[in-house]
């Protein structure tokens, strides 16, 4: 049963097959570490640790790299704005590493309390300034380059397929009003480094050309997924915003200095979690964060039960209704988990489940199948307990829901209930105390 994965570069679901017989590169995009991560954020990195799960069920070695974007991130998309790392340490009144220490250590909590696998490596911008300067210098000998007042930029009319994962009409893109771009040769060219508009200001800037800056925001993930990954690499994720933009200068940069095309073989972008039909995001409040969820009383994972009720290329839109309704099916679920555990019979055949749950899966992430096939084989009475624990857990691993390691929770959760359970726990919040469900059963908390 192979592998295809929807490849935004062709529009194509494709047959996944790695450059290399030794292993998988793999990169994301990961977060910019100057503010929380809201539960959109969230569902990419979970899109993100499905797509690693399946390549792993699929017995695919996986590298997987991730950065940490704590520089030259601007407030703008573009080469505009502040830098957003600097503008948040000015708001707390504390240092830029602060800002990044401390964001980037909620991120892993929040990343851990969804059960995602921990990328093989993560690399921080700021520990990867030569390397960034060793990639502008390549791109400047081979004069894709050119230097402003402000910085130097990438000259996008040297490459002739420029915008070519989004399909961007150059063209017309061209054509259109040359307000804004200032000294900029092309509308689409890009920052590959800013010089400080007044040194000695930021916190974090750098000596290169003679002149103190710091690196734009697209640089760093070319710098970075070839150090670790090579000059080509197999997979590069992202949520769809990425497309036109940042992935779009990632590959013109990246093809320009390594000269491999294409840079990447499959592109795989998620789509937006959003709110009364509006992407969520951090400038327009961020919403929820998985602390807020689980201020109000719910559990990391009965988010991820909802991301995985819907293909990650589709829109997901959040309400609390959508979340309580996946926190039932999951506590079912998880109560059927337990009431299997230690149980002896094992009758029946699963192998056409084990099949239907991999064609799922591998038909381009079809989680949402998989789920529902784990749904069939715990209804199915030919099947004894045993066998469904075991399939349960085997699903799992794409899942992951961590089955394993349900226990028995001592407010009664059952489904009939229910709401008296919901009644119980809002008696105790309202009294400012919070429940927590820890290995020993629950615990009973003052909310801070
Ligand atoms: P940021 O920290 O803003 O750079 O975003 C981190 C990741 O979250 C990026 O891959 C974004 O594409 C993704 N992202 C941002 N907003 C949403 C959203 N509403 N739904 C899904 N993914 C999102
Ligand atoms: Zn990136």
């Amino acid at each position: 049963m192979e592998l295809r994965l929807y490849n935004t570069q062709t529009r194509k679901k494709e047959l996944f097959r790695p450059i290399k017989s030794n292993g998988v590169g793999f990169y994301s995009c990961g977060p910019t570490i100057y503010w929380y991560q809201h539960i959109g954020n969230m569902r990419t990195y979970i899109f993100n640790d499905i797509l690693k799960r399946v390549l792993l069920y699929n017995k695919f070695k996986v590298k997987h790299v991730m950065n940490y974007t704590d520089v030259g991130h601007l407030t703008s998309d573009e080469d505009t704005g502040e830098d957003k790392i600097e503008k948040a340490a000015k708001k707390e009144g504390k240092t830029a590493r602060e800002i990044t220490d401390y964001y980037s250590k909620v991120f892993e909590q929040d990343c851990k309390k969804l059960n995602i696998i921990k990328p093989s490596i993560i690399a921080r911008a700021t520990d990867n300034i030569k390397e960034q300067i060793n990639l502008i210098n390549v791109l400047t000998k081979k004069h894709y380059t050119y230097k402003t007042s402000d910085g130097i930029y990438f000259d996008t009319s040297k490459l002739k397929d420029y915008g070519k994962l989004a399909k961007l009409n150059i063209k017309e893109l061209q054509e259109g009003k040359r307000i804004g771009i200032k000294e900029k040769r092309n509308k689409t060219d890009f920052a590959l480094w800013k010089f400080s508009e007044e040194p000695g200001v930021r916190q974090q800037e750098w000596d290169f050309e003679g002149k103190k800056g710091y690196p734009g925001w697209h640089i760093e993930c070319s710098a970075m997924s070839s150090k670790y990954l090579g000059k080509q690499f197999d997979i590069h994720t992202g949520g769809r915003e990425h497309i036109p933009v940042h992935h779009t200068n990632e590959i013109a940069q990246s093809e320009a200095a390594f000269g491999k095309k294409p840079w990447v073989k499959y592109w795989l972008h998620a789509e937006w979690l959003t709110f009364k039909g509006k992407k969520i995001s951090k400038s327009t409040g961020g919403l929820y964060t998985i602390s807020e969820l689980e201020r109000q009383g719910f559990d990391p994972l009965d988010f991820r039960y909802l991301t995985l009720t819907t293909i990650y290329r589709k829109r997901l839109n959040f309400d609390m209704e959508s979340l309580k309704s996946a926190r039932i099916s999951f506590e079912k679920l998880k109560n059927i988990i337990l009431e299997l555990k230690n149980k002896k019979n094992s009758k029946g055949d699963v192998k056409q489940y084990n099949k239907k749950f991999l064609e799922a899966v591998n038909d381009d992430l079809n989680v949402p199948k998989g789920l529902s096939i784990l749904w069939q084989v715990l209804r199915d009475n030919k099947i004894g307990s045993r066998k469904k624990y075991s399939l349960a857990l085997k699903f799992d691993k794409v899942l992951g829901l961590n089955l394993k390691n349900v226990r028995k929770e001592i407010i009664p959760r059952r489904l009939k209930e229910w709401k008296k359970s919901d009644e119980i726990r809002e008696a105790i919040r309202k009294k400012g105390y919070q429940v927590e469900d820890t290995s020993e059963g629950y615990k009973i908390k003052k909310s801070l």
